[in-house]
């Protein structure tokens, strides 16, 4: 019989798909090939000067011990000034935690607050990460669809019709990723009613794209609203905002129990996160502002092109995004197509495309276009494009995908 050296936590955990695509798609480039890469969501400009010159003098002035677990309280205090005047939310710099990216701070929140068995419920498409790290808190993720037809948002009566005895959390997400849909001021206060009258559930909000956000009225943050601020945990970072992606800096902002059983759990895991990292985000956060709304502006150039061309693609299903800086087309009208393969000897058959998947295989084998399949974010069906990309990249992908599907028979 064969055993296996790897825990069934992990061996029951699926990939990362976005990170897996990526991944493949770096392969291909090392190997010759000429990709474009659509699969990762992460900005393509680089940090800004003032960013990285505070980076250079943390190490000159030897930032280079141990920060406190919970990260320096210079940068906890200017997390909770930003929240305070972008989000009007009223936590103390002690009710932050700094860590290792968003992606650590979604995480150590989970593994702080859910036991297994729980239910935790989260509306889909959502982030690939979430249904993941609740099973590996050994709970249950209760998936509540939201696809293309209700603008890839829920009602509050569709949330609420998910939360039983069991909801320990409820996770959202605005602007979406996959989607971009962003919730308005309506729709949110309508969701905070709601969550008003289950007293017992954590709201985990993940904030992280909350200033790439076209509409006119900008982010609305769960953390305006009172009547949910004693169960209200907000995790965001400078990943996305300040092209940061590299640097792993996120953060939780909640309840300060919550903040104390976070701190905790990373004093066994990781410690506090890189301490030269920190103080490049402490200038973020404290400096000009004037380079989030120049990536604004291109991403929603960007997003006005990608649009465009796709609605030139037949079959292709797609409203404009209100955030974020992705496409999540339908695309199940070539879903049952397929691809005709020649044999050496002459002979041709065709090989189907069943799923969203096989086509996302199929636009990176033979259109070297790297994009991610909506069903990696639990809504089949649909493809997920990142625009996080120059003109030229985006125009060059989309003119090949549509050839590709254009050769589906
Ligand atoms: N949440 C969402 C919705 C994301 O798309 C990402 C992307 N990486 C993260 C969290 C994590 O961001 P990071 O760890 O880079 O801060
Ligand atoms: N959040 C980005 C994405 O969805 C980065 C990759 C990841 O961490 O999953 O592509």
């Amino acid at each position: 019989m064969e055993t296996s050296r790897i825990a069934e936590r992990i061996r029951q955990m699926a990939v990362s798909a976005t990170l897996a695509m990526s991944q493949k798609s770096s392969e291909l480039k090392a190997a010759g090939v000429d990709v474009v890469n659509l699969s990762v969501g992460e900005p393509d400009f680089d940090t800004p000067s003032h960013i990285k010159e505070a980076a250079k003098k943390a190490i000159d002035e030897n930032y280079s011990h141990y920060s406190p677990v919970p990260g320096y309280m210079s940068l906890r205090e200017a997390v909770a000034e930003k929240l305070r005047r972008e989000n009007k939310t009223a936590f103390e710099a002690a009710q932050v935690v700094v860590s290792t990216g968003a992606k650590q701070a979604l995480s150590n929140v989970i593994l702080a607050t859910v036991n297994p068995g729980d239910e935790v419920v989260i509306p889909v498409p959502a982030w690939v990460s979430y249904v993941e790290m609740v099973k590996l808190a050994g709970a249950t993720p209760v998936l509540v669809p939201a696809p293309m037809e209700q603008g890839f948002k829920v009602t509050p009566a569709q949330l609420e019709a998910a939360i039983t005895d069991k909801t320990r959390m409820v996770m959202l997400c605005s602007p979406s990723n996959p989607s971009g849909a962003v919730y308005d001021r309506e729709e949110i206060q309508g969701l905070v009613e709601m969550l008003a009258r289950h007293p017992r559930v954590i709201i985990l909000s993940d904030e992280i794209y909350e200033h790439i956000n076209y509409t006119d009225d900008g982010h609305v943050s769960f953390g305006e609203f009172p009547e949910i601020a004693d169960r209200l945990v907000i995790v965001n970072g400078v990943s996305k905002a300040y092209a940061m992606t590299g640097w792993r800096i996120g953060y939780m902002a909640g309840p300060l129990e919550i903040a104390k059983a976070v701190t905790k759990l990373q004093g066994q895991t990781t410690s506090g996160t890189c301490s030269v990292a920190q103080k490049a985000a402490e200038a973020a956060y404290r400096g000009p502002q004037e380079c989030v709304d120049e990536m604004l502006a291109a991403f929603r150039r960007r997003r006005d092109l990608i649009v465009e061309l796709a609605r030139e693609i037949p079959g292709l299903k797609l409203d404009m995004p209100a955030g974020a800086f992705y496409i999540f087309p339908e695309v199940s009208a070539y879903l049952g197509k397929g691809v005709r393969v020649t044999a050496d000897d002459g002979s041709e058959t065709v090989k189907e495309i069943v799923t969203d998947s096989d086509l996302a295989m199929y636009l990176l084998e033979e259109a070297h276009v790297a994009t991610v399949a909506g069903s990696a974010f639990c809504l089949p069906g649909y493809l997920r494009l990142s625009y996080a990309a120059s003109d030229e990249q985006i125009r060059e992908a989309m003119s090949r995908i549509k050839a590709a599907l254009a050769r589906l028979v």
